[in-house]
């Protein structure tokens, strides 16, 4: 047996400012069956397969994570649900002894027929993207899915038995922004958490100017205000995320505001993308190519915990986004993996 390198002996993957790594975000497609404005342009060039990621890839890779103590991972893309395989690499990477909470992100277009193989399959969590309830803004924001099937899939995945379904909204101004009490409304009514998100400068695009449709949430926080009544919840996840407790209601209601709330002291989280690239803060470009170390090294995980432990030393301390600057990440979040 080799010996074990004396730095892995510490298993726990701790940067520089002293914060512990325990939540891990995967992109398993940079492909999707939506083109959001706020994501994605309309033409997009996706990547070639042989430069994503192998889910016996991803698979190792979640291994060396949840060795090193990650307790948490998000599945995510691009739309993981449109990748070929991912039901069997969610069953695979639930096995992982230590991993507590396996969790997607879904536009939902496809969870009438997977919502049930995906609890199946050790999903505990599901988080649905949904940003309008009428069926022609709906349309417009995402260019091309249908509200209707969304609609289905958040029924399947309520059947399915999920412990919590989340939805996420996107709320840009003119386009959605009047629609958050209905949202509210809807989520509070279904039994389903709802988190409202302020739109970040990731990628070009080319429907609008992110500076013309942003809307805070402190203003998303005042109209929900004018119909429910928010009260603080302890609830946190050590991200950019504040959350409230409805009055009346079992649901929390949540705020995601990178541009006006830091969060990073407490941050937790790295991303990896469809093509294996290690993200260390979603704001900046700090990276280490994992796709290259796990290829180098197809049957040693100490080599591939190593390449862990060293990409803690450049975990910037954290960013800040300005979207008077027009792309300030030249990355989608489609790649990033939101
Ligand atoms: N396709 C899945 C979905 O839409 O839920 C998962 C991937 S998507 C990139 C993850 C989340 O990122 C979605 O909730 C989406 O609304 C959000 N998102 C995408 N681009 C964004 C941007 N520029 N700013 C803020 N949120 C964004
Ligand atoms: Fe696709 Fe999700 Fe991006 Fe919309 S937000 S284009 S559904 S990846």
């Amino acid at each position: 047996m080799s010996a074990v390198p004396s730095t892995l002996k510490t298993n726990k993957l701790i940067d520089k400012f002293g914060r512990q790594v325990t939540y891990v975000r995967i992109s398993v497609t940079d492909r999707c069956d939506f083109r959001c404005v706020y994501c994605m342009s309309e033409e997009m060039e996706f990547l070639p397969r042989e430069q994503v990621l192998t889910l016996e890839e991803i698979t190792r890779l979640s291994q060396a994570f949840v060795e090193m103590g990650v307790t948490k991972i998000r599945i995510t893309g691009g739309e993981p649900l449109v990748r070929k395989g991912v039901v069997g690499l969610l069953e695979n990477i639930a096995k992982l002894d230590g991993l507590e909470e396996l969790v997607i992100t879904t536009n939902g277009s496809q969870l009438v027929k997977l919502a049930e193989p995906l609890k199946k399959a050790g999903v505990k969590r599901i988080n649905i993207s949904l940003d309008s309830l009428d069926t022609d803004k709906f349309k417009k924001v995402t260019r091309v899915g249908d509200l209707d099937v969304v609609l289905q899939g958040i029924q399947a995945a309520k059947k399915a038995g999920f412990e919590k379904i989340k939805l996420n909204a996107v709320i840009l101004k003119n386009r959605n922004h009047d629609e958050v009490k209905d949202l509210v409304e809807y989520a509070m009514n279904e039994g389903l958490d709802i988190s409202f998100i302020e739109e970040m400068p990731l990628g070009v695009i080319d429907s609008h100017s992110r500076e013309e449709a942003y809307y805070s949430s402190d203003e998303i926080k005042q109209d929900i205000e004018t119909q429910f009544e928010l009260l603080p919840s302890t609830k946190n996840t050590g991200g950019p995320a504040r959350y409230y407790n409805v009055n009346g209601y079992d649901n929390l209601v949540g705020f995601i505001s990178p541009h006006s709330h830091n969060f990073c002291d407490t941050c937790n989280r790295v991303r990896v993308t469809a093509s294996g690239l290690l993200l260390l803060c979603l704001g900046q470009e700090h990276s280490m190519d994992l796709m290259r170390v796990l290829r180098a090294n197809p049957t040693d995980l100490d080599k591939v915990k190593q390449a862990l432990i060293e990409s803690m030393d450049i975990k910037p301390k954290g960013h800040d986004f300005d979207i008077t600057e027009q792309p300030v990440i030249f990355r989608h979040m489609s790649v990033t993996g939101g």
